[in-house]
């Protein structure tokens, strides 16, 4: 009894004498009404944000730490709604897949990891890989290493032959019978349980591939690949475990199926019509254009060798139209998140994408609200990331020039903070 009284005495006077630290900014950028702001004091204590005061505030207390970014402007750590992070691109990336164990994806998702954190993007939602990412997750969230917050769909669903068939392309000797487990289904029945196992695995969102993808050793690039009651069985089923529903699609009557079937954000939305404009509208699903992935396979492809010959056609075709779309879509009133497809081109550079979503037409401020405020919503996170305000995790990000004055600084972020840690300094 006496020893639980001294615990919670020693737990009560480390709250009150917990380090407060003081962070000056020239400029906030107010993720909420998509606006730079003036000079800013931002206190933290622990991983949160515990108050945002105008000006230039400092420590009275000697036990308080200031950080001085006073020359620079400020913005919530950044979010990434679509990443593979356990690899990326190389040109022995199909041999790869024959070479690497577990242990050797693990220490490259490791590595890939602390980059995109010192690039500034604080959280990304990993949008599959072979299961190595669920354990990355849960070794950053327990601070063994660093990283970005990481929400992910495991391994991705698809068909026999779809663009997330594992053995696509293998000698048929190695091609077996993937199933529900590998994340491949031909039924309503293998759609239920390619969910719930998901669910038992431990991922965060379900991702499937609605039609067919640029980088799978596959004819189309575009055909549908999922019935119907495939795409309905794995939402509803979705629905029962909390998970939101991610499709990776090209052409429009796969991307516009998986819509009517309640799927929430649509990844890449390459050949997207009016019709499926329209109805994402309506439902309020989401385009994650990464324009990134499209431009660098576009530009890759043009380079002898760097993909199997069945990928090159598809890579210039389909890469070069993905900004041209989102420009579209965002005329057209779609709703947007930001998201790059990261490991498809090399990770770090994820900041390219406000510069290409920029010269589609959109307003830097807009797409920094989109990399902040709108992806947290969509990660069941608004009340907790997206903002610099009180009761907010403190994650901060800086830049030496202001964005809207020089938008490739974001490119280059000079500070980052995550969970009230400083990473980059
Ligand atoms: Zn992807």
């Amino acid at each position: 009894m006496k020893s639980y009284a001294f615990i919670l005495f020693t737990f009560f006077t480390t709250l009150l004498t917990a380090q407060v630290t003081y962070l000056q900014c020239g400029s906030l950028f107010d993720a909420e009404k998509k606006k730079f702001l003036g000079p800013h004091t931002i206190l933290i204590e622990g991983n949160q944000i515990t108050a945002v005061k105008k000006g230039h505030q400092s420590p009275s207390n000697s036990e308080d730490r200031l950080i001085d970014l006073k020359s620079k402007t400020i913005y919530p750590g950044f979010i990434d709604m679509h990443v593979h992070i356990e690899g990326e691109y190389s040109p022995d990336r199909y041999l790869k897949v024959f070479q690497n164990n577990p242990e050797d994806v693990a220490y490259d998702a490791a590595a890939i990891a602390r980059r995109t954190l010192m690039a500034g993007f604080t959280t990304v939602r990993d949008m599959g890989g072979t299961g190595v990412n669920i354990a990355l997750r849960n070794a950053i969230n327990n601070g063994k290493i660093k990283g970005p917050r990481i929400f992910t769909a495991g391994k991705a669903i698809g068909t026999t032959g779809g663009h997330a068939d594992p053995t696509n392309g293998f000698r048929k000797d190695m091609v077996g019978d993937p199933g529900p487990k590998e994340g491949v289904i031909n039924s309503v029945d293998d759609a239920k349980k390619a969910v719930r196992q998901r669910y038992k695995n431990g991922a965060d969102w379900i991702k499937i591939t609605a039609t067919g993808g640029v980088l799978s050793v596959a004819k189309s690039g575009q055909n549908p690949q999922f019935a119907e009651e495939e795409l309905a069985a794995i939402t509803k089923t979705a629905a029962d475990y909390g998970f939101k529903v991610a499709a990776h699609a090209h052409g429009d009557e796969g991307m516009y199926r998986a819509v009517a079937n309640g799927v929430k954000t649509i990844e890449h939305g390459t050949l997207m019509e009016v019709r499926t404009m329209e109805l994402m509208k309506a439902k309020q699903a989401y385009l994650v254009a990464t324009i990134s992935a499209g431009k660098f396979v576009a530009k890759q492809a043009l380079i002898p060798g760097a993909y199997p010959e069945i990928i090159v056609p598809k890579a210039l075709a389909i890469g070069a139209q993905i900004q041209e779309t989102f420009k579209k879509a965002y005329e057209f009133g779609v709703p947007i998140a930001f998201g790059t497809d990261a490991g498809v081109y090399p990770h770090g550079e994820n900041a390219n994408e406000f510069i290409y979503m920029n010269e589609a037409g959109m307003p830097i401020e807009e797409a920094i609200h989109l990399a902040t405020y709108v992806n947290a919503a969509l990660l069941d996170m608004g009340n907790q990331l997206g903002q610099i305000k009180a009761g907010f995790l403190a994650d901060i990000v800086a830049t030496d020039q202001k964005a809207d004055e020089e938008i490739t600084t974001l490119t280059q972020v000079s500070f980052v903070m995550k969970n009230g840690e400083v990473i980059k300094q």
